[in-house]
């Protein structure tokens, strides 16, 4: 909720738009009225349109507007994920979404948005966030990235992958978890979810899976304690993570 303002009423136009008088001949003034009309009777197909449009998107279940490249998180960079890597959705009015879901990739920055083009890899999450900070949003958090390996977790949640191998401690950079953080702490404020252990989660605690990530050296006390001070401090731009390639 929250992303799309859409309580305006349709903008009343009047039915007769003023037409200048032609000042030649018959069949010029012919040739005026019938381009008129046409163009009237498009109007009146674009208006009907537009209120229909606004009318569909009050019906739950119907889904919203969207745009290319509309972000979530306005310090991420939008770079798209291939559809066979999500499907489409209309949360949270279908589903809640009350987790966060940490991964920790097995690979580079590149190779993590790589794969979730690649319409084959049957996985991906919303969000990537560099060993530098820098944040890319590949789903729309309105939207279910198959990123859980169940149904229903992939249907409560937003995920979120970080750059580094779960063996390497030094993978876990301070950037990143200072970015990751205030990317939680945005989503948990988007949709109410308490920032503790039970909704900020690792790929590993999702029942079911033989996942392992985000691996022993994430440290979710220090974690949590970023995501806690960045949902009290003020919103702030961070320019540094524009600049995801
Ligand atoms: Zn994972």
């Amino acid at each position: 909720m929250g992303n799309n303002g859409s309580t305006r009423a349709p903008r009343k136009r009047s039915r007769t738009p003023s037409r200048k008088k032609p000042t030649s001949g018959v069949s010029r003034r012919a040739l005026l009225i019938g381009g008129g009309a046409a163009a009237a009777a498009g109007t009146a197909a674009v208006l009907t349109r537009d209120r229909l449009k606004r009318l569909w998107w009050q019906v739950p279940g119907i889904e919203k507007p969207r745009k290319p490249g509309e972000l979530d998180y306005a310090a991420a960079t939008w770079v798209a994920a291939s559809e066979g890597n999500w499907r489409r959705a209309d949360r949270p009015d279908d589903f809640r979404i009350d987790r966060v879901i940490i991964h920790v990739t097995q690979g580079s920055f590149a190779s993590a948005v790589k794969v979730f083009q690649d319409p084959a890899h049957r996985a991906a999450t919303h969000y990537i966030v560099g060993q530098d900070g820098r944040v890319v949003q590949m789903i729309r958090e309105l939207d279910v990235a198959y990123q859980a390996g169940d149904r229903a977790y992939n249907e409560r949640s937003v995920g979120i992958e970080h750059e580094g191998f779960v063996d390497r401690p030094k993978d876990l950079t301070k950037a990143m978890y200072e970015s990751s953080a205030r990317l939680t702490a945005s989503v948990c404020a988007r949709y109410d979810i308490p920032i503790d252990r039970e909704h900020i989660i690792g790929h590993v605690e999702v029942p079911g899976t033989d996942h392992t990530d985000p691996g022993p050296h994430w440290d979710w006390d220090r974690y949590l304690e970023l995501v806690r001070r960045a949902a009290a401090a003020p919103p702030s731009p961070t320019p540094s993570a524009k600049a995801a390639g």
